[in-house]
C-alpha cells in the first residue's frame, strides 16, 4: 500500500554543513509520529522541508504518491504550530480559531458553535472574546492547535507544541491533543526533545542523531530494543554498562569477572542496555562473591549512592564497579534507604539488550 506520507533520501546543507542526511520515513494515513533528538539534530530542519519554508538539498518527499516538494507551503495547505508562526495579535481568541473556517465559507453560526467547542477542549472556555495579546505563552499554544485543528488539514505539523506549558497542563494537553488528532485522523508529525511526551503522543518515534536516523519505531519497541546505545541511553530508560568477554565462560561486567559464555573471543568489547527497572536489589550483601547462575543471573557487590522517593516508585543510584546505576522499584526498604548503605544487586545478563556500539563515539 503505498504510504500517506514518504520522505526518501531527504538530504540538506547549509553552506558546508551537513545538516540532514538520507532521512527515509513513511507514515500511514491518521499516524503520529514523533521526531525525537538532541539539541541541533535537524529535527526543526526538517519539519520545516515538509512544510515547505526549507528547500530539500536532495531526496524526495511524496504525499500519496505526489512528489510535493516544488509546492509552496500555500499549495501544501498543511496545518502547522510552529514556535515562529505567531497568531494574529489584533484579533480575539475566537478569531483566530475560526480564521480557516471563514476562508472556508463555513458560516458565522456554525464556526461559532466550532470555537465553542475548540474552546473548551483546549480548556479556555468562554475565553472567545479575549485578545490574543492577553494570553500566556501556554494559552496562545493551545489557541495555535485549535486554529490548526478547526478545518482539520492534510498533515499536522507541530514543532514543540507543548513546550511553554506546565507539567500538570502540558500532560493534560498531550491527552486532548492526542484525542483531537484521532478524532479527525489527520496524519501528524511532532517535533519534541522530550521522551516522555514522544512516549506519550507517538504511535512511532523517529530518532535523529547529527541528521541521521537512528531508529523508527513504537514507543514499546523502541524501549525493549533500542536499536543502538545511542537510542538507549537518549531515551533514558537503560544504564549502558560496558565490559569485556575474558573467556568462553567468563566476561567482565562493572569491574566483575561474572561466569557467562558469549560465544565471543576473548578480548571482545561488550555493552549492555540494562533498564533500571530490570535491576532487583537486596537490602543486604549476600554472601562475598560476584557471580552468575546457569541462566546469566549476576549477582554483584553495591553501594546506594542517593534516594530518590517519587511517590510510587523509587529511584536509587547504585554505585558498581565504579559506575553509577539508576535502580527503579517499589520495595519499601528502599525508601529508607541510605546513601552509603551496601546492597545486592541482580539482573539477568541475557534479558538485555546486548549492543555493538559505543554512544560516546560521536
Ligand atoms: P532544537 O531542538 O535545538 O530546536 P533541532 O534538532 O530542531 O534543534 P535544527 O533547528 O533543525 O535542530 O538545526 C539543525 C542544525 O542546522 C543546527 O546546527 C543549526 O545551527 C543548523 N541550521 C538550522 N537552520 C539554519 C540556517 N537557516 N542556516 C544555517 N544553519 C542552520
Amino acid at each position: 500500500m503505498t504510504p500517506y506520507l514518504e520522505l526518501r533520501g531527504i538530504g540538506k546543507r547549509f553552506g558546508e554543513h551537513q545538516v540532514l542526511t538520507g532521512v527515509d520515513l513513511s507514515v500511514r494515513q491518521g499516524e503520529l509520529v514523533c521526531l525525537l533528538g538532541p539539541s541541533g539534530c535537524g529535527k526543526t530542519t526538517l519539519l520545516r522541508i515538509i512544510a515547505g519554508f526549507e528547500q530539500a538539498s536532495s531526496g524526495a518527499l511524496l504525499l500519496q504518491g505526489q512528489d510535493i516538494l516544488g509546492q509552496s507551503p500555500h499549495q501544501r495547505g498543511f496545518g502547522m504550530v510552529f514556535q515562529s508562526l505567531a497568531l494574529f495579535p489584533h484579533m480575539t481568541v475566537a478569531a483566530n480559531i475560526g480564521y480557516g473556517m471563514k476562508l472556508k465559507g463555513i458560516d458565522a453560526k456554525a464556526r461559532a458553535a466550532r470555537v465553542h467547542e475548540l474552546l473548551e477542549t483546549i480548556q479556555l472556555p468562554g475565553m472567545g472574546d479575549r485578545p490574543v495579546s492577553a494570553l500566556s505563552g501556554g494559552q496562545r499554544q493551545r489557541v495555535a492547535i485549535a486554529r490548526a485543528l478547526a478545518v482539520p488539514p492534510k498533515l499536522f505539523l507541530l514543532d514543540e507544541p507543548l513546550s511553554a506549558l506546565d507539567a500538570q497542563i502540558r500532560e493534560s494537553m498531550q491527552i486532548e491533543l492526542r484525542q483531537l488528532q484521532q478524532k479527525f485522523g489527520v496524519t501528524t508529525l511532532i517535533v519534541t526533545h522530550d521522551q516522555h511526551e514522544a512516549m506519550m503522543l507517538g504511535d512511532r518515534l523517529m530518532v535523529l542523531r547529527g541528521g541521521q536516523v537512528q531508529q523508527c519505531a513504537t514507543p514499546g519497541q523502541m524501549y525493549r530494543q533500542p536499536a543502538n546505545a545511542f537510542v538507549a541511553e537518549f531515551l533514558g530508560a537503560a544504564n549502558l554498562v560496558r565490559g569485556r568477554v575474558l573467556s568462553a565462560e567468563s566476561v567482565e561486567l562493572l569491574g566483575h569477572a561474572v561466569a557467562l559464555s558469549t560465544g565471543m573471543a576473548a578480548g571482545t568489547p561488550i555493552l549492555l542496555a540494562l533498564r533500571s527497572e530490570d535491576i532487583r536489589l537486596q537490602g543486604a550483601t549476600v554472601g562475598q562473591a560476584a557471580g552468575t547462575g546457569s541462566t546469566g543471573n549476576v549477582n554483584l557487590p553495591a553501594q546506594v549512592e542517593f534516594v530518590r522517593d517519587l511517590g510510587a516508585t523509587v529511584d536509587v543510584l547504585l554505585r558498581c564497579g565504579g559506575q553509577v546505576l539508576r535502580c527503579r522499584g517499589q520495595d519499601a526498604w528502599m525508601r529508607q534507604a541510605q546513601a552509603g548503605q551496601a546492597v545486592t544487586l541482580s539482573f539477568d545478563a541475557m534479558n538485555c539488550n546486548w549492543l555493538n556500539e559505543d554512544a560516546k563515539d560521536a
